[in-house]
């Protein structure tokens, strides 16, 4: 072995500590490896007071979960920082994170699990009333609103399946198709064959009281009673702080944008650099970025593994 290169302190980082991050590195720690989860303390799904649709944890608070999985992950002496990844920069045998305070920390490998935001329509009353009675998933929320009368904003021509599939919890959806132009009149025929009506008017405000929702008002007054609206943000990966490793990107599909490319576990362009959760995927809820966390996790001591023989081999040890 090189007695130059200085071994990181860490074998591996994992860069956002919410769901994915979090069983990446229980995977991590379990593996027996030095683990450090530094996290910013923000996930996507902190505007809704409960989770569903994550078995084992239905109804959950979404700070319970993150709760339950940094007490798991301790056990296996992950260990933790606050803060907020400001740059990534190659090492001879690994990588070092900066974070915004300028704080340096370097592994042997990085899974990235920074989550998005999510870009709202700018129409008054709707971010507000984000998580609660603006929703942006039925098989998370829909049971919560079954039979009410359900709007579906429309940002993009996702809209016209999320249409669809809100009529499977409700019989009276309205589809605020603005943002469309003119749909195809198949298209609209097959919406309204089962009671979905279509309001073209733009929407100019959401309306109700606190967070709750009582209707839209669209363009010239009209005001269509409402108890909760789907609709689509634009996702914005945090993924800025690797710009200077270049990593290959792919082009997701709905004008979602430009995301990581990773390969089935995770695994993006980079050999020491593994990515899951919705940083790489927008439409995966909790469970599917458990998996994807716990496939990161799994690839990346993998990948440890084989380092620790070629390294033992280089000194000459076998
Ligand atoms: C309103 C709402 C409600 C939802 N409800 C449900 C539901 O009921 N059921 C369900 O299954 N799914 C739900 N989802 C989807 C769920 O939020 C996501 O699937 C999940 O949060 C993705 O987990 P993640 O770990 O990939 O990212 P996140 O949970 O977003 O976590 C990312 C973490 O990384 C941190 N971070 C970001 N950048 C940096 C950086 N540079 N350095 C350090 N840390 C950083 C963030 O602060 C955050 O803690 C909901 C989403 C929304 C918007």
């Amino acid at each position: 072995m090189n007695s130059e290169i200085a071994t990181p302190e860490w074998d591996a980082i994992v860069v956002g500590g919410s769901a994915a991050g979090l069983s990446a590195a229980l995977m991590l720690g379990r593996a027996r490896r030095r683990v450090l989860v530094l996290d910013a303390g923000s996930p996507r799904n902190r505007f809704a007071e409960h989770m569903h649709g994550v078995l084992g944890n239905e109804g959950t608070p979404p700070s319970e979960l993150v709760r339950k999985g940094r007490d798991e992950a301790a056990q296996y002496g992950v260990r933790f920082a606050e803060g907020r990844a400001d740059s990534v920069e190659e090492l001879p045998r690994g990588l070092r994170v900066v974070d915004e305070a300028g704080a340096a920390h370097d592994a042997r490998s990085l899974v990235v699990a920074t989550g998005i935001d999510d870009e709202l329509p700018e129409i008054p009353g709707l971010a507000e009333r984000w998580g609660e009675s603006v929703l942006h998933c039925p098989y998370c929320h829909g049971w919560e609103v079954a039979d009410g009368r359900l709007g579906v904003l429309a940002t993009s021509p996702a809209a016209l399946h999320q249409a669809s599939m809100v009529r499977q919890w409700s019989e009276r959806v309205v589809l605020f198709s603005a943002a469309l132009g003119d749909l195809d009149p198949a298209f609209e025929a097959r919406l309204r064959s089962r009671g979905v009506e279509i309001v073209p008017d733009p929407v100019e405000a959401l309306l109700g009281e606190d967070r709750a929702l009582r209707a839209v008002r669209v363009a010239g007054g009209r005001e269509i009673e409402v108890d909760a609206v789907f609709t689509a943000g634009v996702p914005r990966p945090h993924d800025g702080f690797l710009e200077r490793l270049g990593l290959d990107r792919a082009e997701l599909p709905f004008g979602m944008g430009s995301f990581l490319g990773v390969d089935p576990m995770g695994r993006t362009s980079h050999a020491r650099v593994w990515a899951a959760g919705n940083v790489v995927n927008p439409m995966a809820n909790v469970p599917m970025v458990i998996g994807a966390g716990a496939s990161a996790g799994a690839a990346a001591n993998g990948f440890l593994v084989e380092e620790d023989f070629d390294l033992a081999q280089e000194a000459g040890r076998g």
